[in-house]
């Protein structure tokens, strides 16, 4: 793996160890079809798998609203008040995600879908072959990605959930909670685990 860029230098929060596991996955299923993020933020994970995307000539859309999650607003301890727009009231990681995309070369290779996840799955037309979950970590907004994203991934597609903690004291519950029920539903085979990070393959007929 050769990342254009330190990820170290780009705000976010996926380990160094789930990125490279995120390389690898993306690397052979960007030979299969399209890519797809939910939550992006200022494009760590989206470096590590558009650069994936990039070599094997595929794309990754990366979708989010870019006004954060409810631990990145004030008085949340995830909270970057250099991400503020005092205009608009409101978080906006969009500036900070178009630098990271220039820096690291991935302007044909990551394209930013901004908005809701639960609108854009809502009228998502194209099969995927990846889908990584790594947005909003209320209950509501878990089940919306699982629900949301998981119709249109391909037979052998993989799904990637970040925010996996089974013991409750290292983290909030809904990520865990959309990965068991993916491993329940008899569609998905667990593939591999790094720190937080879950990556199933979807089953295919037959
Ligand atoms: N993958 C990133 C971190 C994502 S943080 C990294 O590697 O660093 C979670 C992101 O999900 C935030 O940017 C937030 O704006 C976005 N998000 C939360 N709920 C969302 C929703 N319902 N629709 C779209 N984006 C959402
Ligand atoms: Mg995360």
């Amino acid at each position: 793996m050769n990342l254009p860029i330190d990820p170290e230098s780009i705000k976010g929060f996926l380990r160094e160890d789930e990125g490279a596991c995120l390389y690898r996955h993306a690397a052979e299923a960007a030979c299969r079809g399209v890519c797809l993020e939910v939550g992006t933020y200022c494009g760590r994970s989206a470096t590590y798998i558009g650069t994936a995307c990039q070599a094997a000539g595929g794309v990754l859309f990366a979708v989010d609203h870019h006004r954060g999650s409810e631990e990145n607003q004030p008085g949340w301890p995830w909270h970057d008040a250099e991400l503020w727009d005092d205009e608009a009231g409101a978080l906006d990681s969009l500036p900070s995600l178009r630098k990271t995309l220039r820096r690291a070369g991935l302007e044909d290779t990551v394209l930013p879908v901004i908005g809701r996840s639960s609108i854009i799955s809502r009228v998502w037309r194209t099969p995927l072959s990846f889908v990584f979950i790594d947005g909003g970590h209320t209950m509501e907004h878990a089940l919306n990605d699982y629900r949301g994203w998981v119709p249109h991934l391909i037979p052998d597609g993989v799904l990637a959930i970040h925010d996996v903690f089974p013991n409750p004291a290292d983290g909030g519950r809904p990520p865990f909670e959309i990965y068991k029920l993916a491993l329940r539903s008899g569609l998905f085979e667990e593939v591999e685990a790094v720190a937080s990070l879950r990556v199933l393959r979807r089953i295919s007929p037959g």
